[in-house]
């Protein structure tokens, strides 16, 4: 039957896969309106140092403002997308709003590294590279240091040595950082934080949402936190929503965080009045000063 074609395919009519194909595609068709209406938009959400309490950084996300369902979250769309050209227009966008962003704040004197999140389709996407050249190439003042690609590190990420490749390509040419997401949900975390050039880790919030109440994700996080330092890695702690969080990361030697404990992501214009009005935590300070340095 894999030999149907033309007018015998017909013989597979399906009425549910059928249905479900017609939907899918008039929500690509709607997705890819959306993109030329300019429905999308940024949020960022602070990366701080819970140590010093310095604002280093901030994450780029994605929204989806619909004329008539408001915001849709980047899980309800982003899904419908995986594997389609249209993931690729949407991460190119995604790039170019963020560096164009960078810019825009360096002009204001405010130096963030902000990370944007690539899809692995996308990421592994024959035009990848030139595009990425390019969306630099437009900003020739800005070093690319402030651009950090977070690859999600659970997605299945294909050939290693591909992907390996296009990564070196931006991290030693173009100069851009690496960041693997979601640390230590994928089937093969130990096998990425080896062969990939990745200068920072994000460990998974689940686990930190747990740790306080589950040993065992405790323990994984302290054993990140040993891998990051033999690999040499940066690390830092996704999902700190209290003040017990960052206590308990600071104390592992985990300085890095972000969360709701500290800000939620914001669109873009909210940044420079969060940053004038931010306090740090005065607690995770105090635990900064207990330590050695
Ligand atoms: P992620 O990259 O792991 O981003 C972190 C997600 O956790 C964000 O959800 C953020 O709003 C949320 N978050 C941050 N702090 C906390 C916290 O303290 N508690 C809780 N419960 N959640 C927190 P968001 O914005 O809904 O994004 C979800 C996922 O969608 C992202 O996970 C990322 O994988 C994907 N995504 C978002 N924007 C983009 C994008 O521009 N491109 C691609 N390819 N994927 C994106
Ligand atoms: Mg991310
Ligand atoms: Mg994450
Ligand atoms: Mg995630």
């Amino acid at each position: 039957q894999a030999k149907l074609t033309g007018k015998n395919r017909f013989h597979l009519f399906n009425p549910e896969r059928d249905q479900q194909t017609i939907q899918k595609h008039q929500q690509l068709d709607e997705i890819k309106q959306a993109l030329s209406n300019n429905e999308f938009a940024l949020y960022y959400q602070p990366k701080i140092n819970m140590k010093t309490g310095k604002v280093f950084g901030a994450e780029a996300l994605i929204r989806w403002f619909h004329p008539e369902k408001g915001l849709i979250p980047p899980l309800d769309f982003l899904p419908i997308i995986e594997g389609t050209e249209l993931e690729n227009q949407i991460g190119d966008w995604v790039i170019n709003q963020a560096l164009k962003q960078i810019v825009e704040w360096q002009k204001q004197g405010i130096f963030m590294e902000v990370s944007v999140n690539i899809a692995s389709y996308h990421l592994l996407s024959a035009e990848f590279l030139t595009l990425l050249e390019s969306a630099l190439a437009s900003h020739p003042s800005l070093n690319a240091k402030y651009l950090q690609l977070e690859i999600l590190e659970s997605s299945a990420l294909g050939d290693l040595n591909t992907i390996r490749n296009i990564l070196d390509t931006c991290r030693d040419v173009f100069g851009v950082n690496i960041a693997l997401d979601d640390f230590g949900t994928g089937y093969s975390s130990l096998t990425h934080l080896k062969n990939l050039p990745a200068n920072t880790i994000k460990i998974d919030q689940n686990f930190v949402k747990n740790m306080l109440d589950d040993p065992d994700d405790y323990a994984i996080i302290k054993g990140v936190l040993a891998l990051a330092d033999s690999f040499n890695r940066e690390v830092i702690a996704e999902g700190v929503e209290t003040t017990e969080h960052g206590l308990m990361l600071l104390a592992m030697g985990c300085y890095a965080a972000q969360g709701y404990g500290i800000a939620r992501p914001m669109p873009a214009a909210d940044i420079p009045n969060w940053l004038h009005n931010y306090i740090p935590n005065q607690q995770w300070l105090d635990s900064g000063l207990n330590k050695d340095n």
